[in-house]
């Protein structure tokens, strides 16, 4: 095991690597921006050092500076946690090149599963359900033109190295198509450099879920079943839950295990994410693959009891899965509520300030992963998510009576937080009855 790390990373997700680290033993190294400089989480850091400005391009993007403060503290390896660096493959080749271990993928098996059609080839191999579509990029316009008369319209152009919503064109006819295509291509190139694009098949009234995986460097995968997290604003997700609901167990099986297959595959390490989209009739096609730890990983935690952050840490070290798939069994229901210091009455515009109140929920099978604590003032550079609110129940019922009494236990002020929407979502029937699908949370807000 490892004897110090150093956390590239801010938030709630440092405070969770820090304790994760404290049970192994290992002590732990937080880089900081002047923006963070009084943040409660550096105060239970062995070390803490500071890498610039508020600004993320000045400090935790800056992969010279962290990588000469994992140097100067002798730190031997570095856990990106989520955002900023943790899917950038060349930050995971540099740190290999410093001889620093980077707690997550190598770089090839992150480039493997980065580039979109690259994965889709390997999870066909796998036996992972994608989207019918062209099998690689568009060369010819008329080639997708084709395909889409064999698929069907809808259909979406997509970029290859796609990411945040960039590039993507819906196209219902042939001539929508053929703007589509050479618009995608242009956006593609403005925001990736990288003009190539795929098409698929467009899904209507689609869930998301998603399965949580996990590889050693042994040639082991195993998967912690699935998440849904089909309510989402403008593809942000707000509440995550898990087992997926309304799905019979052997298409759920059968779709987490060609899951643990695609990474193991791709001689993945660490934690991933494989997302699908899912329809009425739970035919899944996978959306893409996050090389990384993710936000609601919580979510697994508590419907199998592993904890994904320390094991992750531990296979990074060379140790294989402590954790064989046959061990790993489903322990009733979790949700997790997104806590964002965002206005819902204002267009979610985001609250920056000081928190004076900050009353927690607490009780059996309820959890908060926050960095936030009572004077906290919340500095504007950065992502508005303050807190995430898991509740833990024998089935789903119990877990969503628990996260009303929580939402309603927990005072925030002045500032306006999402729990209002969640209080909302959580009692209308469609989210009782699990009858939503990805866009429903939109069309509650235009209501
Ligand atoms: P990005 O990496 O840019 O986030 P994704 O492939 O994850 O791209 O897609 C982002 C979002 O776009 C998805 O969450 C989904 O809502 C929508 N989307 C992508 N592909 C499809 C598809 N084939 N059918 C329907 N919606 C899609």
């Amino acid at each position: 095991m490892f004897g110090r790390i150093l956390i590239a990373n801010r938030g709630e997700i440092a405070l969770r690597i820090i304790r994760a680290a404290r049970e192994l033993g290992v002590e732990t190294v937080c880089v900081y921006s002047l923006a963070d400089a009084d943040a409660p989480w550096l105060e239970l850091a062995d070390q803490t050092v500071c890498i610039g400005k508020g600004p993320s391009a000045d400090s935790y993007l800056r992969i010279d500076r962290i990588i000469s403060a994992a140097e100067m503290t002798d730190a031997e390896a570095i856990h990106p946690g989520y955002g900023f660096l943790a899917e950038n493959a060349h930050f995971a080749e540099v740190c290999r090149d410093c001889h620093i271990e980077f707690i997550g993928p190598s770089p090839e098996a992150m480039s493997r599963l980065g580039d979109k059609i690259n994965c889709k080839k390997l999870a066909r191999a796998a036996g992972t359900p994608v989207f019918p579509g062209t099998d690689g990029e568009i060369e010819e316009l008329e080639e997708a033109v084709e395909i889409a008369s064999e698929i069907g319209y809808p259909v979406i152009v997509k970029a290859t190295a796609g990411g945040g919503g960039k590039g993507m064109r819906i196209a219902h006819n042939v001539a929508a198509l053929r703007t589509a295509v050479t618009a995608a291509q242009q956006e593609a190139i403005a925001s990736f450099g990288n003009g190539a694009v795929y098409l698929e098949k467009f899904l209507d009234h689609a869930r998301h879920v998603e399965v949580q995986v996990l590889g050693d460097k042994h040639g082991n995968a195993v998967h912690l079943y699935n998440r849904d997290c089909t309510s989402q604003r403008r593809h942000q997700k707000l509440i995550e839950e898990g087992p997926a609901p309304g799905i019979s167990p052997e298409i759920r099986d059968r779709v987490c295990e060609s899951a643990a297959e695609l990474i193991r595959k791709a001689e993945y390490s660490g934690a991933a994410t494989v997302e699908f989209l899912m329809n009425e009739k739970q035919e899944f096609f996978m959306l893409e693959v996050n090389t990384r730890v993710q936000v609601e990983h919580p979510v697994s935690e508590m419907i199998t009891g592993v904890d994904i952050v320390k094991e992750s840490i531990r296979v990074a070290s060379g140790d294989p899965l402590s954790w064989t798939q046959d061990q790993i069994t489903l322990r009733g229901h979790a949700i997790e509520c997104r806590i964002n210091a965002e206005d819902p009455s204002k267009n979610f515009m985001p609250q920056p300030g000081t928190i004076e109140t900050w009353q927690l929920p607490g009780g059996p099978g309820v959890r908060l992963e926050t960095h936030v604590r009572t004077g906290y003032r919340i500095p504007p550079n950065y992502d508005s998510m303050i807190g995430k609110l898991i509740v833990h129940g024998r089935d789903r019922n119990e877990a969503i009576a628990r996260m009303r009494s929580a939402l309603s236990e927990m005072k925030v002020a002045p500032i306006a937080t999402t729990i209002p929407l969640h209080q909302r979502l959580l009692n209308h029937h469609a989210f009782v009855s699990h009858d939503f699908d990805i866009n429903w949370v939109e069309r509650l807000l235009e209501e």
